[in-house]
C-alpha cells in the first residue's frame, strides 16, 4: 500500500464564513515540512472523497522560521509550519488557524492587532535627530549585546499571543510580544532616553497589571525568547516610574 501524509485541515471559505474540517491525503516523501506538504495540496486540491476542491489558503514567506507569517496550530500545538517536520508528527496531521487573530481564509489569519500594539507601547528607536542622540548614548558591550539580541529575534509570529489566557478578544491586553519589546528598546541605551514613554504605554489599561503570570508564553516561543523575565523587569520599572511620577513630576 503507498505509503501517505495525511492531513486534517480546519477550513473557511472567509472571514465570515462557518468553518469545516477537510481531509488530505498526498504521497508520502522524506523531509516534508508541512508549508512544503501544502504546497503539494495546492497543485493537487484533491480531497479524501476525491473532490476537486478549492486550494488551502495559508500565509508563508522565509521557510526558515524568521519571518513569523506561518503560525498556525500544527496538532494544536501554535507554531511555524515551515519548521514542522512531517516525519516528526503524529498523523493525521491536523492544521487550524491561530485562534486569537481573525480567519481571513482557513489557515491564514490577520495578525494586525498585534503589529497595532507594537505602535501602542512605541516599539521602536525615533530616527528623528539620530545624530544628536548617538552623540550621548554610550556603546553597548558584547555581553549586552548579546542579551538584547534575544529580544531583537522576535519575529511577530504570535505564538505567545495564542496561548496567553489574558489575551482574547474581550481584553486589552497589548499581550507578551510587544513587552518583551517595551524591555528590549528600553534597555537599549538609544531606545532608553524614550523609557518613560514607553513605560506610560503599559501602566494603563491593557498594559503590564494584566498579565495573569500564567507563563504560556515563554513555553511556547519558538525563538526561546525570555519573555517572563521581560515582563517581571517590566513591572518592577514601571513602579519605579509611578513613584518617579508621584513624587518628581
Ligand atoms: Fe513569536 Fe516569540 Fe515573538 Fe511571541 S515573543 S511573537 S512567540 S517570536
Amino acid at each position: 500500500m503507498e505509503k501517505v501524509i495525511h492531513f486534517r485541515i480546519r477550513r473557511q471559505d472567509g472571514p465570515d464564513a462557518p468553518p469545516y474540517w477537510e481531509e488530505f491525503k498526498i504521497p508520502y516523501a522524506p523531509q516534508h515540512n508541512v508549508i512544503s506538504a501544502l504546497l503539494y495540496i495546492r497543485e493537487h486540491p484533491i480531497n479524501t472523497r476525491g473532490q476537486r476542491v478549492a486550494p488551502v489558503v495559508w500565509e508563508s514567506n522565509c521557510m526558515e522560521e524568521v519571518c513569523g507569517a506561518c503560525s498556525m496550530l500544527v496538532n494544536g500545538v501554535p507554531r511555524q509550519a515551515c519548521a514542522a517536520l512531517v516525519d516528526t508528527l503524529t498523523q493525521p496531521i491536523t492544521l487550524e488557524p491561530l485562534t486569537k487573530f481573525p480567519v481571513v481564509r482557513d489557515l491564514a489569519v490577520d495578525r494586525q492587532r498585534m503589529f497595532d500594539a507594537l505602535g501602542r507601547v512605541k516599539a521602536w528607536v525615533p530616527l528623528d535627530g539620530t545624530q544628536d542622540i548617538h552623540q550621548h548614548a554610550p556603546r553597548i558591550s558584547p555581553v549586552e549585546q548579546s542579551l538584547r539580541y534575544v529580544f531583537s529575534r522576535c519575529m511577530t509570529c504570535g505564538c505567545c499571543m495564542e496561548v496567553c489566557p489574558q489575551y482574547h478578544d474581550h481584553s486589552a491586553f497589548v499581550g507578551p510580544a510587544p513587552l518583551g519589546q517595551v524591555f528590549l528598546h528600553n534597555s537599549h541605551p538609544t531606545g532608553g532616553f524614550f523609557k518613560a514613554d514607553r513605560l506610560h504605554a503599559i501602566m494603563g489599561v491593557g498594559g503590564i497589571a494584566d498579565c495573569g503570570n500564567a507563563q504560556n508564553c515563554v513555553k511556547v516561543c519558538p525563538k526561546d525568547i525570555p519573555l517572563t523575565t521581560a515582563i517581571g523587569a517590566l513591572g518592577r520599572a514601571a513602579t519605579r516610574q509611578w513613584l518617579h511620577d508621584l513624587f518628581v513630576r
